[in-house]
């Protein structure tokens, strides 16, 4: 007996895309300003030229403006510094995001440092992230994936206040910055990582999860406290014949039993995933208001 509410991101995700596309289209008619994202992928990963391509078919399903760098595999760090620093300068653009992973021979720290903080629309800039940390301090913008994660739970009107959290990984893009929003939301925050030891009993005790590991099936139902809300990032490809490509998505909570257990539950795909591009064009547009000054 499923009883746990089945959290649409998707559905929450087109909400707030339109919502973004009538502000576009408001800004542009007072001002004449339209929004501008600047994507720079390096390499040929299938996994980042398909996001990539997503997030320019969201852009231009919202009015926003999209530019476009490919570089190859082998290119010098070099010449992703000077389309950054370029991207920098062009008034046209008010977000600028470089797709990880970066290839291997490239620094990731000295890359997304040249990121000028005020068009950091993916809010990995490290002062981006230490005003977030920090009390009393605001980032100029929040990463896409937890942002995301925190307006699901504000849109099913979950209270997250005085609430126990669990966030299972503390990756620099999803697992640590979530949890650093949860706090700021005034849940008692726990995080679980790989040497944690007895995670059922951590993650038992919370009325909020939020998993962003990368495995299928680690959650299962009996780790969680009955009425628990589950936020479950992961992605991850599991063999499946019936499907016609031979694999299918999943989660890395067991979904059927977390369904019986919990009072919410975000599905895998549709649930975090469509909600980390609404994010991104949510980041572009208040980096666009704030450029030109307009509310
Ligand atoms: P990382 O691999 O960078 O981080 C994984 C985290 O999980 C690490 O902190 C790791 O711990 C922890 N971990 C690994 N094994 C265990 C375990 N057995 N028990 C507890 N913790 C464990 O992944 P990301 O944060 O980048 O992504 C996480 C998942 O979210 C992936 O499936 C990814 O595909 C998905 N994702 C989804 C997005 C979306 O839009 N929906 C966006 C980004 C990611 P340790 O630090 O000790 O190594």
């Amino acid at each position: 007996e499923a009883s746990a509410k089945v959290i649409d991101g998707k559905l929450v995700a087109q909400q707030i895309r339109e919502e973004i596309a009538a502000e576009v289209s408001r800004m542009k008619d007072a001002i004449g300003a339209v929004p501008g994202l600047a994507v720079i992928l390096v390499g040929d990963r299938k996994d980042s030229a398909t996001y990539v391509r997503n997030k320019k078919k969201a852009c231009e399903a919202a009015g926003i403006n999209s530019f476009e760098v490919r570089l190859q595999e082998d290119s010098a760090e070099a010449e992703v510094l000077k389309h950054i620093a370029a991207f920098n300068d062009d008034p046209a653009v008010h977000g600028i995001l470089v797709q990880l992973p970066l290839p291997k021979h490239m620094n990731e720290e000295n890359v997304l440092n040249a990121v000028s903080i005020e068009k950091d629309v993916d809010g990995f800039h490290p002062l981006n992230i230490g005003r977030l940390a920090m009390r009393g301090r605001d980032p100029l913008f929040v990463p896409c994936t937890p942002k995301g994660c925190i307006e699901l739970l504000r849109r099913s009107g979950v209270q997250i206040s005085g609430k126990r959290a669990v966030v299972i990984g503390r990756s620099n893009i999803v697992g640590m910055p979530a949890a650093l929003l949860l706090q700021r939301e005034d849940a008692t925050v726990t995080i679980v990582h790989s040497r944690t030891k007895n995670p059922e009993e951590i993650v038992k005790q919370a009325d909020i999860v939020v998993s962003a590991v990368g495995q299928s099936n680690m959650v299962r139902g009996s780790w969680l406290k009955p009425g628990a809300v589950v936020i479950d990032v992961g992605i991850n490809a599991v063999e499946d014949a019936s499907c016609s490509r031979g694999y299918k998505l999943v989660g890395d909570v067991c979904y059927e039993e977390a369904s019986k257990v919990a009072s919410a539950v975000t599905p895998v795909p549709g649930g975090v995933g469509p909600m980390t591009i609404a994010m991104l064009l949510s980041n572009t547009l208040a980096s666009a208001k704030r450029i030109h000054n307009f509310q």
